[in-house]
């Protein structure tokens, strides 16, 4: 089968084993993939304690934006929650060898998985069990000898079952706003690690890069993308410009996701001047912002720029949510680095929910499901207008092969 290396792994953590499903057309003729063959794989193994990673018919693609992955599960209230992870994780999920991941079970020990070329290791994880989230993808960088393995991973706050502890995509915050990170804590899950060199094969493969090609240039050419550049563009517009007077001084550069046709997020360097663009001698010079939400908060919250920055670096550390991180520092009357930077380290001992925590059940906007089941990033999708999500189904029918108009109409049917 076509965009798909039709293969579902599925893990038990309990007895560290391992078994290939084969994903088949029918199955993606009838759920595509995403979050919805995400929810039909949770709904499949419900009562074995299942989180589900998956990729869209798109993600790893030339399409732009092909950037999404989702990860999916139970969340409280037993709603299903979708959480989308982009950066090059999504994609490397596909060249890692594999479509779906389902993850079963409880490991008696700590344990981090090493997904690559189609193989899965599980691997003793007390060595990095404690350590901060850079730390450990530090570590399993230097242990595999690749720094461009991709590495989702829980920090002390998921250890520690904080119910705000968030998954971190290598070294930065995610949406996670479910408490994801929990659970892989509960699971003694410290990290997921992955890297490979798979091929994605297409069936009509000229037609659907010349395609890809076209839209990227529509897209960059047709004003619907506005000229904002990095973390601004994602911030409530109300706000945008006093957040971007806030954030100039610090700024160093903007970064985009695996194949995608804008840069939404902001690196800031308060550790050297933000103006240096080579390489230097500082090991860790600053922090990406990822997280629009938390860096309005901690705007409104009268941080300085600088404080703000450093407050969410640990916050990505610790594997917290910086949202409820921010409402913490606020219940509290914190607004400076020093005294914020030891509540958030208390914070971590304390299982207690803050504003922030979100419990969403299935429903979604069209962006959103359209971005998160086809492997597209919902936030590319929502600056385009609705219209053009016939163009990525174009894509995905070229790719598969299925017929757009059946591809149009099921879609339709599982978002009603
Ligand atoms: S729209 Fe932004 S968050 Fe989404 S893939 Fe592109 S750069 Fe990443």
């Amino acid at each position: 089968m076509f965009l798909y290396n039709e293969q579902i792994l599925v893990i038990d953590l309990s007895t560290q084993t391992s078994e290939i499903t084969e994903l088949d057309l029918t199955t993606v003729e009838n759920y595509i993939g995403g979050r919805v063959l995400n929810s039909k794989l949770l709904e499949m193994y419900r009562g074995e304690d299942p989180v589900v990673i998956g990729t869209g018919p798109l993600t790893g693609t030339l399409a732009p934006g092909a950037a999404a992955g989702v990860i999916s599960a139970y969340g409280p209230g037993e709603s299903i929650v979708h959480l989308p992870v982009t950066d090059f994780l999504g994609a490397e999920v596909k060249y890692s060898g594999f479509d779906f991941i389902v993850i079963k079970g409880k490991a008696v020990h700590p344990v981090y998985l090493w997904l690559h070329d189609g193989v899965i290791n599980f691997n003793d994880a007390s060595e990095i069990w404690g350590k901060d989230t850079w730390n450990t993808v530090d570590w399993i960088r230097k242990e595999k000898g690749d720094d461009l393995v991709q590495v989702l991973a829980i920090g002390p706050a998921g250890e520690k079952g904080h119910p705000h502890a968030q998954l971190t995509v290598n070294y930065w915050n995610s949406q996670d706003s479910y408490g994801l990170g929990r659970l892989f804590g509960e699971k003694n899950l410290k990290a997921i690690a992955l890297r490979g060199l798979g091929l994605i094969e297409a069936e009509e493969v000229e037609e659907m890069v010349e395609e890809s090609i076209a839209l990227q240039q529509e897209i960059l050419t047709s004003n619907v993308i506005s000229s904002v550049q990095g973390i601004n563009r994602l911030v409530s517009p109300s706000k945008a410009d006093a957040i971007q007077k806030w954030l100039a001084p610090l700024i160093h550069r903007h970064k985009g996701c695996f194949g995608c046709v804008i840069a939404c997020y902001t690196f800031i360097k308060y550790n050297e001047d933000p103006h240096v663009l080579e390489s230097t001698s500082v090991r860790e010079p600053g922090f990406l912002l990822t997280h629009p939400q938390a860096v309005e908060m901690f705007y409104e919250a009268g941080f300085a720029v600088e404080e703000a920055g450093r407050l969410m670096e640990i916050c990505a550390r610790l594997g917290l949510d910086p949202v409820a991180a921010v409402s913490f520092l606020k219940e509290n009357d914190s607004h400076d680095f020093l005294g914020g930077k030891e509540l958030l380290h208390t914070l971590v001992d304390k299982p207690v929910y803050l504003d922030g925590f979100n419990s969403k059940t299935e429903s979604a906007g069209e962006q959103e499901f359209y971005g998160l089941t086809m492997g597209i990033c919902p936030e590319l999708l929502k600056c385009l207008p609705n219209k053009m999500n016939a163009r990525f189904l174009q894509l995905v029918s070229l790719g598969t092969g299925i017929e757009k108009e059946k591809l149009a109409a099921k879609m339709s049917g599982l978002n009603e």
